[in-house]
């Protein structure tokens, strides 16, 4: 019995000294020292063997089975550590290789020119301030003077939520807001989206306004024409002249459309200024006193002025871009240019 333990020990060393696979060696494994596995088989028919003879014969075979344990874990060791080392070699990374290029974001362009504007009215004292996008009908209309009914409505096609409920067809109602809280001096500059139910090639439903409102002692027209050269020609450059046009708005008395010099020709007239050599900026004018009497200022002892542009009209002449509705289709080749 002895001799065919030596026996089985050598044919098993054969066999792992043969293999060379993972499933290999564990096949081994099982053969032989497996719960029905050879050697386990054998221990088994201890009975048969000669009552002096089994201390040694259970010695042999759990050296025997010691032995094949600690090599075949060794070889599957060896195999693991292969494996691992191919892996690392595999994803091994090449610093030398160029890294990739991380790509940056940017403003928008209507968002810098908006951050231009307000840069340029901060160092005139204006303090920038937001209202609600969805607006009560009283604040976008009635208590600038536009009663319902009124035919300046018409004026601004709009967006109904409810009866009173309007999406904000202007910034202006920023401004009522902003003088119902505060007593003058006022001073504010007030952007944001807002909403008008037109899409053309020079609109588009939703657009964007930057509002200001100066409200004092003493306040003329020349400090509504001061205020605004200085900030056109920061915005476009020193050489550039204004002119005052007579216009109308519920919200103020006298009212003015202001134009600038055409920045394409200078005057000379183009085809962006449609050959006037005036391009039409922004509306302005001196605040009504109706509008006063709304939020309780004394238009006796207050005057103020107004204006108001279109983000996306200052955005098109500073860029000469031709159509409006690039601001609102997130091209990237068209956005990664500002
Ligand atoms: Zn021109």
């Amino acid at each position: 019995m002895i001799e065919d333990l030596d026996d089985l020990q050598k044919k098993a060393e054969d066999e792992i000294g043969a293999a060379g696979t993972e499933s290999e060696f564990l096949a081994i494994r099982t053969r032989y020292l497996g719960r029905k596995g050879l050697l386990t088989g054998v221990l088994r028919n201890v009975g048969q063997v000669e009552p002096e003879k089994r201390p040694l014969f259970g010695k042999r075979c759990n050296e025997i089975k010691e032995a094949l344990s600690e090599k075949i874990e060794k070889a599957l060791e060896r195999i693991a550590d292969l494996e691992k080392e191919e892996i690392f070699l595999r994803d091994r990374i090449d610093v030398t290789l160029p890294g990739r290029k991380i790509k940056y974001g940017r403003s928008h362009p209507i968002s810098q020119v908006c951050r231009e504007i307000c840069h340029i009215f901060a160092g005139f004292g204006f303090a920038v301030v937001e209202g609600p996008e969805v607006e009560l009908d009283y604040y976008n209309f009635e208590a600038l003077n536009i009663p319902k009914n009124h035919p300046a409505r018409d004026m601004q096609d709009t967006f109904y939520i409810e009866d009173n409920i309007v999406l904000r067809t202007h910034t202006s109602p920023v401004q009522i807001r902003t003088m119902e809280k505060q007593r003058p001096p006022v001073r504010i500059l007030s952007p944001g989206r807002v909403y008008r139910p037109d899409s053309d090639i020079s609109h588009t439903p939703m657009f964007h306004q930057i509002e200001g409102l100066l409200v004092d002692r003493g306040i003329t027209f020349g400090d509504l024409k001061g205020v605004l050269t200085s900030f056109v020609s920061q915005m476009f450059g020193a050489d550039i002249s204004l002119r005052f046009r007579p216009s109308f708005f519920p919200f103020t008395e006298p009212s003015a459309e202001v134009d600038m010099q055409c920045v394409m020709c200078r005057g000379e007239g183009c085809r962006v200024c449609s050959h006037s050599g005036w391009l039409e900026i922004l509306g302005s004018g001196m605040v009504d006193p109706e509008v006063f009497k709304n939020v309780g200022y004394d238009p006796e002892e207050f005057t103020g002025f107004a204006f108001g542009l279109g983000l996306e009209r200052i955005a098109m002449l500073k860029y000469g871009i031709s159509d409006i509705r690039l601001f609102f289709e997130n091209n990237m080749r068209f956005l990664e240019q500002f």
